[in-house]
């Protein structure tokens, strides 16, 4: 057997373009967690490592991610085999990535301190602003300079823009795509690269919402000065973390839910605990005296709070739990053992077994009944319980029966259309930036009067 593929750590940049919309919201925020320990690494983190060189391979190589199928990777720690549906899912890029025209790079170094008026390398030799675009295509045809992005997560979906919070209804770009995109317009410029040209920058998300693609376009022209709006922030941020948390005031610090869901002074930080507390009161000045149920603006003001308020509960007690176990007192509260785990069979293991348990297995005497016979404990309760051991057999899902079905037996999928029902999505509030359309009217023919109107009409 082969040995794993070893993808090894990669050192991240100090301002990285995907802590870019932390750093370059919340200034003080690379400073005031200057020396902290960063997140361990995740499971799924390296999951997404293997599958971007799944993908890396399959374009440079010039195959389908399928051909990997098999293949071992090891990544900080984390051993996975290629598996056939996330080979597939990781097909989705490629071949989205292929049908774009031009002339591709695949896994780019990509660098932008120059551009931010940044060092490239801080006092303590670590990269400040550079990154790996996971692909870029120059469109020569069509005047295009492509930026891809692949996410292999599914938990938080990614856009390529975000709405601007001025009441304009303008976007901008994410500042995570927006760094790469502008990094590799100044890597590829002397290709040829005009400031008329369009930039597309696209994340793929292949796991997410059963296939996750959104993308953003703006001129080169408009990237550059996009680009040159954020060196202020990112320099200040720079210094800040030069400075170290003992000179970041709380002032330096701008609370908010998209900066300080993975910053990881998250829970342990005044100016964010200040904020959250500060949300508490609903608009009660605005609200008439006789009214103590929110009408629709005060619920919505709430409402828009609700993430980052179960953010910051999240992190507080996590910073509270590990101060805890490092022997902080904390008055009115204890450590406790939470609720054990699950059983655990070791169906590997053997069993001696004498007379009384064959006999009541069922198993055969042997020639001298002092005898023990050994037995494997799967089959052991096998004897015991037959099929009653063991869970029924139940069919795969749709989504995992129909590729292999339409590959094996396309008519047999074809006939089974008229057996498969889908249930319409229930209705979900989402905010406005989601790019789904709104749902039909949904109000009931006989509208139900709302809580505290009734007592006006
Ligand atoms: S928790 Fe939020 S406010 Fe505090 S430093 Fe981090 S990003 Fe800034």
């Amino acid at each position: 057997m082969t040995a794993p593929i070893q993808i090894p750590e990669s050192v991240h940049a100090l301002l990285s373009p995907s802590k870019a919309h932390m750093w370059l919201a919340c200034l003080g925020a690379l400073g005031a967690a200057k020396g902290l320990p960063q997140r361990p690494p995740s499971r799924y983190a390296a999951e997404g490592t293997a599958y971007h060189d799944v993908a890396r391979r399959a374009l440079v190589e010039g195959k389908d991610c399928s051909a990997y199928i098999g293949d071992r990777y090891e990544v900080e720690g984390f051993k996975f085999t290629v598996d056939a549906e996330n080979a597939e899912l990781a097909q989705v890029y490629v071949d989205a990535i292929r049908a774009i025209p031009g002339k591709r790079f695949v896994e780019v170094d990509l660098e932008y301190s120059g551009l931010l008026g940044l060092p490239k390398l801080s006092n303590t030799g670590q990269p400040v602003a550079a990154g790996t675009g996971d692909c870029v295509t120059i469109d020569y045809e069509n005047h295009v300079i492509h930026s891809d992005d692949l996410k292999f997560g599914k938990g938080d979906v990614v856009y390529a823009s975000v709405l601007r919070t001025d009441g304009s209804g303008l976007r901008d770009p994410n500042a995570q795509l927006a760094l790469y995109a502008a990094a590799a317009v100044e890597r590829y410029e002397l290709l040829g690269i005009e400031d008329d040209w369009m930039v597309k920058m696209a994340i793929h998300q292949p796991r997410a919402n059963g296939g996750h693609y959104d993308s953003f376009m703006m001129t080169v022209r408009d990237l550059k000065a996009w680009t040159a709006a954020q060196k202020l922030a990112a320099n200040r941020a720079y210094t800040l973390w030069t400075f170290g948390p003992e000179r970041v005031e709380v002032g330096d610090l701008t609370p908010g839910e998209k900066q300080c869901r993975w910053c990881p002074l998250s829970g342990n930080c005044k100016a964010q605990t200040n904020q959250v507390l500060s949300r508490f009161p609903v608009s009660s000045a605005a609200a008439p005296p006789s009214l103590v149920t929110l009408d629709d603006m005060q619920l919505t003001e709430a409402l828009d709070h609700a993430d980052a308020i179960e953010q910051w509960l999240s992190a507080l007690r996590a910073e509270a739990l590990s101060r805890a176990l490092n022997g902080h007192v904390l008055p009115n509260w204890k450590l406790v053992e939470g609720r054990r785990g699950n059983r655990n069979l070791n169906t590997e293991g053997r069993l001696q077994v004498d007379a009384t348990v064959r006999a009541e297995l069922g198993i055969e005497e042997p020639e001298d009944p002092s005898e023990l016979t050994n037995l494997e404990v799967k089959d052991a309760i096998d004897f015991a319980l037959g099929k009653a051991a063991y869970k029924p057999q139940e069919l795969l899902t749709v989504a995992k029966l129909q590729k292999p079905l339409e590959k094996r037996a396309p008519q047999l999928w074809a006939l089974l259309q008229q057996h498969i029902t889908q249930a319409d999505g229930k209705p979900s509030l989402e905010r406005m930036e989601d790019p789904r359309p709104p749902m039909a009217d949904m109000r009931p023919e006989f509208p139900i009067a709302a809580p505290g109107v009734s007592s006006l009409l």
